[in-house]
């Protein structure tokens, strides 16, 4: 079936993220190629490619365009990395991973989220994404250790179990502070120790809340 949101689609990469500085080439090609329209809503579908986080069911919401491509880029993936999920949402951001890494583990708290997500992504043959129902803030830690971490929910402060389950070198990417604004933060584990982190500041954001024993209290 002919694709009628392409144009919008190569605008969005080409006005929202290539313009804004993110040069990952692979990135830049995944983001002209994930159909964003099927994981939005039909009745907001018109506003799928606007530069703006949407709401999706249970309140949540799919993320901005701009900062996808931000938190992915720096996972720095070459294509073999196994690469943890945590907040599946639509099922989007999950989708870019899955072009630009080996393997993608993604967990959801939310059931419903994690069962439309799980079929959409089934829908666009992609078979190398695993979702999940579960507190992530425990991450997955029979798949572990993992190459990079996406944490696409905003939490109080940076969860012990993920920074455990960060191999040695890999990229763990985070929205850290407030219940409304966080500050988005990228660590590189350094060593064994799982302590040993090189932090850097990657901007405000502000997304919907990380809930679960190591973030935000679901009340
Ligand atoms: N990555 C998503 C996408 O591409 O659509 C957007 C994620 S949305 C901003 C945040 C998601 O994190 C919500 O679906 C929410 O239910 C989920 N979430 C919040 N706390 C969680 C937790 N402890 N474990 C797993 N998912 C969680």
């Amino acid at each position: 079936m002919m694709d009628l949101y392409r144009k919008q689609r190569l605008k969005m990469v080409e006005t929202q993220i290539r313009a804004r500085g993110i040069a990952d080439r692979r990135l830049l090609k995944a983001m002209e190629a994930v159909p964003r329209h099927l994981f939005v809503d039909e009745a907001i579908i018109s506003q799928s490619y606007n530069d703006s986080p949407l709401p999706i069911d249970e309140h949540q919401t799919i993320s901005q365009p701009y900062i996808v491509a931000l938190m992915t880029e720096a996972l720095e993936l070459t294509g073999k990395e196994k690469v943890l999920e945590i907040g599946t949402g639509s099922g989007y951001q999950a989708a870019i991973l899955a072009m630009l890494a080996d393997h993608v583990f993604s967990i959801e708290r939310i059931p419903s989220l994690a069962t439309k997500a799980r079929r959409l992504l089934e829908g666009m043959n992609i078979f190398n994404v695993a979702v999940r129902v579960a507190d992530g803030t425990y991450g997955w830690r029979d798949e572990a250790p993992f190459d990079g971490i996406i944490v696409t929910a905003g939490a109080p402060a940076l969860p012990d179990p993920l920074t455990a389950q960060l191999a040695v070198g890999g990229r763990l990417v985070i929205p850290v502070g407030g219940r409304f604004t966080q500050t988005l933060m990228k660590y590189t584990r350094l060593s064994e120790d799982p302590n040993d982190l090189k932090k850097e500041n990657l901007g405000g954001c502000r997304f919907v809340d990380l809930i679960g024993d190591h973030g935000w209290r679901a009340d």
